[in-house]
């Protein structure tokens, strides 16, 4: 009998278990995660961004935690040598149409308690010789961060304190009664535990519904596909370079990112996925399409959202649309600059009314707690994550 279980190894659930061991010596924890390494899915194939939590509603989770996860993220890099670069991105407005946009951001990004700078179109040259555009919005705060790097320090520093990951094993089934939770695995393994944490991205409401608490959400997968420039075009820029975001789909549009690995990928799309944990472009899986076709919230998000889903089909098909996009802030890139790149698979959480829930999303019963939703930034916010997580476990 364990006194508590932790489900997913990827930055939220490993975050929590290594907060969770620090906060509690004596107690027996174990973290199961199905693959055989951690950060194998959305942790270990995003953009490595540590967001300043600008474009977020003020208030929510997601922009207070975000605002937090900054400085904890930094200060964990800092204290067990994982590798991160401070190098600050610039939202740039490509012409005069843009600039009311542009504006708006700035007052929100000042409501979220974020000093950012405006730029005309001198002072972004001065800083990015290669990218234009008629005015910029730079934040110091973002930066880039190895976060498989970060899963394996929490690793290692959760097992140091006597945790247990026990990896290859599968949550396959979840009984919950008054003083315990059984876990059933594929691996045959049966064990027990007071408490069940399920941090299982991709994967929550399927976890959820184990135990009956997966009710109000469905996760919907999108494939967020980039390309990668060649070594030749590693000094194209040293910041992030963004557009100006569509307010209702802020993750949308060309992003030009540097990664901490000293390369440049540029994407991510938000494409349609039939398979949750499917990277290669044809992967389809048949339980993962028939859960999408009979959740009513999917066909409601997709009616929504059609104009969207189809301008990123149109450009996943056409490097030539993809390319316009880049070079209205970035003219020197040319088709052979788009190499390939792994892509990366985004659980989004949505309601059956075909409403993406926006804020990070938890539920409960008496002896479990559920991620439901942690979607961009929750790696940026996973060390506050699993600090609210033990919070809520602790307040029980
Ligand atoms: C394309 C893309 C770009 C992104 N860019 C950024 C960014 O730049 N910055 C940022 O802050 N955020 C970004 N995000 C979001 C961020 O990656 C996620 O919010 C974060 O990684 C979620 O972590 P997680 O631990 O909840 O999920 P995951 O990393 O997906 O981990 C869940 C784990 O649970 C395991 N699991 C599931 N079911 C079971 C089971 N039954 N038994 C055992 N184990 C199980 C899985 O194997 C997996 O390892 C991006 C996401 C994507 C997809």
């Amino acid at each position: 009998m364990y006194d508590f279980a932790i489900i997913g190894g990827g930055i939220v659930g490993l975050s929590t278990a290594w907060q969770l061991k620090k906060r509690h010596p004596d107690a027996s924890i174990v973290l199961l995660e199905k693959e055989d390494a951690v950060a194998r899915h959305q942790t270990g194939r995003n953009s490595g961004v540590i967001h300043a939590g600008i474009y977020y509603t003020p208030g929510s989770l997601k922009a207070t935690l975000c605002r937090e996860g900054v400085d904890r993220t930094i200060e964990f890099c800092r204290d067990n040598d994982v590798p991160f670069d401070q190098c600050g991105k610039l939202i740039v407005a490509a012409d005069e149409s843009e600039i009311d946009r542009l504006d708006a951001l700035y007052e929100r990004a000042h409501d979220n308690g974020l000093d950012l700078e405006l730029l005309d179109d001198d002072g972004l040259r001065a800083l990015e010789p290669n990218v234009t555009g008629v005015k910029a919005l730079l934040s110091p705060r973002t930066g880039i961060v190895d976060y498989p790097g970060m899963c394996r320090a929490m690793a290692r520093l959760f097992q140091a304190d006597g945790g247990e990951l026990r990896l290859g094993t599968a949550v396959t089934r979840l009984l919950e009664s008054e003083s315990r939770v059984e876990i059933r695995t594929n691996t045959g393994a049966f064990l027990e535990t007071r408490y069940l944490v399920a941090c299982g991205g991709l994967m929550a409401d399927r976890l959820a519904d184990m135990l009956g608490a997966g009710k109000g959400f469905g996760i919907v997968p999108y494939r967020g596909e980039y390309y990668r420039l060649p070594e030749e075009r590693s000094n194209l820029v040293r910041h992030l370079i963004y557009p100006v975001p569509d307010p209702t789909l802020p993750f949308l549009g060309v992003h030009i990112t540097p990664m901490i690995d000293g390369s440049i990928t540029v994407g991510p799309s938000a494409l349609q996925g039939w398979k949750r944990e499917g990277y290669g472009k044809r992967n389809v899986s048949l339980r993962d399409t028939l859960s999408l076709l009979t959740y009513s919230g999917f066909w409601r998000l997709s009616v929504k959202h059609r104009k969207a889903g189809i301008r990123e089909i149109r450009d996943a098909m056409s490097r030539r649309r993809y390319l316009r996009k880049l070079t209205k802030y970035c003219p020197s890139l040319t088709k052979k600059d788009l190499l390939p790149h792994p892509t990366g698979v985004r659980a989004m959480a949505v309601d059956p009314q075909g409403n993406m829930i926006d804020d990070f999303l938890f539920a409960e019963t008496p002896r479990s707690l559920h991620v439901c939703n942690a979607p961009s930034p929750a790696a940026t916010s996973a060390i506050p994550i699993g600090r609210l997580i033990c919070e809520k476990i602790e307040s029980q």
